[in-house]
């Protein structure tokens, strides 16, 4: 469904992607985890075919998006649910005519079905009041969860999002994890990405996480095989972030018991 075989990008002769490799396929859900500056954003913006790489392969959804014409490419993408952090909202339209777009121009709705499912979108992310409103009269916070409802609207067989809760205080991050849960799916076919500085979002949103250093993969596994046998650098980066935290929440994100044991008691 996405591969990335061998590629690598510089910018102004500076290496920002160092021979990039990993596979997801249909079913899956990744966490694309590592710190800010380190190639996330870029790594996304090749696989969807916005940036071309320097060298390598990029597939998504079988489609080559670096030899593609960009009207193949743009088919490919009507499929993905896109959603980036800057990805903002169209200012003039109200985040009821920001959702129905997407529906309008990618499915077959019809205008009944197209407004049932945006008061359902509306539900989930707990904003039902802010139907008619314009982007302008909501906070930072809401924008990103209209955003991500508008993403997913055509329920896409392929979610990516960039940095969806960076910025964002808990609990408004806590109701988007969710929501990309509860929207993304979890179904055999579709596959989603989330790429992320935090490793608590990581490990919240994926057991699968790829980690990324100085444009390079450096592991790809489940998290919690690699907390406990990663390589030094692997096990530092990912305990650092979590050794902080209260017990009672440890457990509740299913830190294993040995890690537990070595950092609590
Ligand atoms: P992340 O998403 O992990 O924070 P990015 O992919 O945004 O990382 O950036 C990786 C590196 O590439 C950074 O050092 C950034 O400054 C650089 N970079 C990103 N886009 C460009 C660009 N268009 N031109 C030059 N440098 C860029």
């Amino acid at each position: 469904m996405i591969v990335l075989d061998a590629v690598s990008k510089s910018y102004d002769n500076t290496p920002i992607l160092k021979n990039i490799s990993f596979k997801i396929a249909p079913g899956e859900r990744v966490s694309l985890l590592g710190p800010g500056g380190c190639g996330k954003s870029t790594i996304l913006k090749v696989l969807l075919g916005l940036t071309p790489p320097d060298h390598g392969k990029v597939e998504l959804l079988d489609r080559d998006m670096v030899e593609s014409s960009e009207e193949d490419k743009i088919v490919t993408l009507q499929k993905v649910g896109m959603a980036f952090q800057q990805g903002a909202l169209f200012d003039f339209m109200t985040v009821e005519e920001n959702i129905s777009f997407a529906m309008e121009n990618m499915t077959k709705m019809s205008k009944d079905e197209i407004s049932a499912k945006i008061d359902e979108l509306l539900a989930i992310v707990k904003l039902e009041r802010t139907r008619k409103m314009f982007p302008h009269e909501l906070s930072g916070g809401m924008k990103r969860r209209i955003g991500i409802a508008r993403a997913l609207a055509t329920s896409p067989v392929v979610s990516i999002f960039d940095e969806p809760t960076s910025g964002l205080d808990p609990v408004t991050s806590t109701i988007i994890l969710n929501m990309i849960h509860e929207l993304g799916g979890e179904d055999e076919k579709s596959a989603s990405l989330v790429s992320t500085s935090s490793v608590e979002i990581a490990i919240r949103f994926a057991e699968r996480v790829i980690l990324i250093k100085q444009g390079e993969v450096v592991a790809d596994d489940s998290w919690k095989k690699l907390l406990l046998e990663g390589n030094e650098w692997v096990k530092h980066f990912l305990s650092l972030r979590l050794i902080g935290i209260d017990i009672a929440y440890a457990k509740e994100l299913g830190l294993p018991e040995e890690f537990i044991k070595l950092h609590w008691h």
